[in-house]
């Protein structure tokens, strides 16, 4: 338990205290500020630590962000001497390189910052590779991706959180669905302005039927008939077809995702996925025959993974010689399955799963493009999408590191719109439970023109 005379900073120091494992410990704190200096005194099992921080403060805003930054960093000096350090030190927040690009624009240069954080030197450059491969992207900025939120599975795998349930017991809701997805896409024409991406993304969109998948398709083409980069994140193997990679292609989709997680059948089999390795590597062909840029998504620390299971997934999707590789680290979150039955992941072992795909995917010629922590992720570590031959996905970019307004139909679709000039984002969130969302499409529709008609 955590004990503080600021209640403003407790979700942030709690957020150190959860990434050593140490929730269950009692803590004291105590923070005051005077003549430009911090002060945060930490009492850990009847000990007592004070740290002192000057730093120049402009505005309410600027002193709040200051704050907490340094509390964050007290209950890490603490914890990280007791228990080691972690690999991305006293930064617990889920965009590395948003606060990177921050210190960028504020003219100072953001290794310092990382430094004083005890970030590692490998997570500091693979946020500036980061940064590298972002120039053209992030710098454009602005304008609107469409995401689509097609909520279906197969079945559900057990390391899923999202809502989400097997097609079998869903199937009943899939026409009614597409048709307010229709009327979502139709009703979004005049908030875009300028169009960067349309997303199509899961659940698994492959899994509904290719005549309902080619509703969604043309009413995207006739709303919006020229776009940039298009992507199908078709999903797992299983619910691939031929006929659904033509309609795909014929509808203009650039980038499609080919999603194994693993390529061992046992860690399949063990995840509820229901498909084999074999079934990937012909679902990648299939697609690969029609030139779209293709994507393929693993996750370290899946099931009873070691090290060299992960290094056999990774080298072979490596030698498919996909434009992207994501490369996700295994999340505790609470609605999946996983977090019953285990309690503790194997931390150093994903640790070196993730530092062994840094290794092997740059000596293959790949760079990373966009990265991310979540909350419950093992060790604390990150997910990275990696990109080959010029071609990262603009979607991720933007919705990454929020440069662009994310305007989002279907159910358990957040739709995001900036306001630059204040910078703030206001987000709008639709229902998750699919028949809700059917009921209330009217007025999500009309929440979105509100929220969007003020730009
Ligand atoms: S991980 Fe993907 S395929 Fe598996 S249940 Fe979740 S959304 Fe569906």
């Amino acid at each position: 338990m955590l004990n503080t005379n600021s209640e403003y900073l407790k979700p942030e120091i709690m957020d150190v205290i959860r990434a050593f494992g140490c929730e269950d410990k009692d803590f004291g704190h105590y923070f005051s500020f005077g003549s430009g200096k911090f002060f945060n005194a930490v009492e850990c099992d009847g000990e007592f630590y004070d740290f002192e921080n000057e730093c120049e403060v402009e505005g309410d805003l600027e002193f709040k962000r200051l704050a907490k930054r340094f509390a964050k960093l007290a209950f890490y000096n603490v914890l990280s001497k007791r228990y080691g350090r972690l690999p991305w030190g006293a930064l617990t927040g889920i965009r590395p390189t948003k606060l990177a690009y921050a210190e960028i624009s504020a003219g100072r240069d953001f290794k310092n910052l990382f430094k004083q954080m005890d970030v590692s030197e490998a997570n500091t450059l693979l946020v500036e590779k980061t940064i590298a491969a972002q120039k053209g992207i992030y710098d454009k900025g602005g304008g609107q991706d469409l995401f689509i939120s097609i909520p279906f599975c197969p079945t559900k795998c057990e390391y899923c959180s999202f809502i989400t349930a097997p097609i079998t017991a869903t199937k009943k809701y899939v026409d009614e669905y597409i048709d307010c997805l229709i009327g979502e896409i139709r009703s979004v024409k005049p908030l875009v302005k300028k169009l960067n991406s349309v997303y199509i993304g899961g659940g698994t969109p492959f899994v509904i039927e290719a005549v309902q998948l080619e509703k969604i398709y043309k009413a995207v083409a006739e709303t919006f008939p020229s776009i940039p980069e298009y992507t199908v994140e078709a999903g797992r193997p299983d619910v691939f077809s031929e006929e659904k990679l033509m309609l795909s292609k014929e509808y203009g989709v650039t980038r499609i995702c080919v999603n194994p997680q693993s390529l061992n059948d046992k860690t399949l089999a063990a995840i509820g996925r229901k498909h084999t390795a074999e079934q990937f590597f012909k679902a990648y062909k299939t697609a690969e025959k029609y030139g779209f840029d293709i994507n393929v998504d693993l996750i370290a620390g899946l099931a009873e993974e070691g090290v060299k299971d992960f290094e056999y997934s990774l080298d072979e999707v490596t030698f498919l010689n996909p434009a992207n590789i994501t490369v996700h680290t295994l999340s505790l979150k609470s609605g999946a399955k996983l977090k019953e039955n285990v309690k503790r992941l194997n931390v150093s072992g994903i640790a070196n799963m993730v530092n062994l795909s840094r290794d092997k995917l740059e000596a293959a010629g790949y760079s990373p493009y966009y990265m991310y922590r979540q909350k419950y992720q093992a060790g604390g570590l990150e997910n990275v999408g990696w990109c080959k031959g010029g071609k990262p996905c603009v979607y991720n970019i933007n919705v990454m590191e929020e440069i662009s307004d994310n305007i989002a139909v279907g159910a358990n679709a957040i739709s995001k719109k900036l306001f630059g000039d204040e910078n703030r984002i206001e987000r709008l969130a639709s229902p998750k439970d699919i028949p809700t969302y059917i009921s209330k499409v009217a007025q999500i529709i009309a929440d979105r023109e509100k929220l969007f008609a003020l730009m």
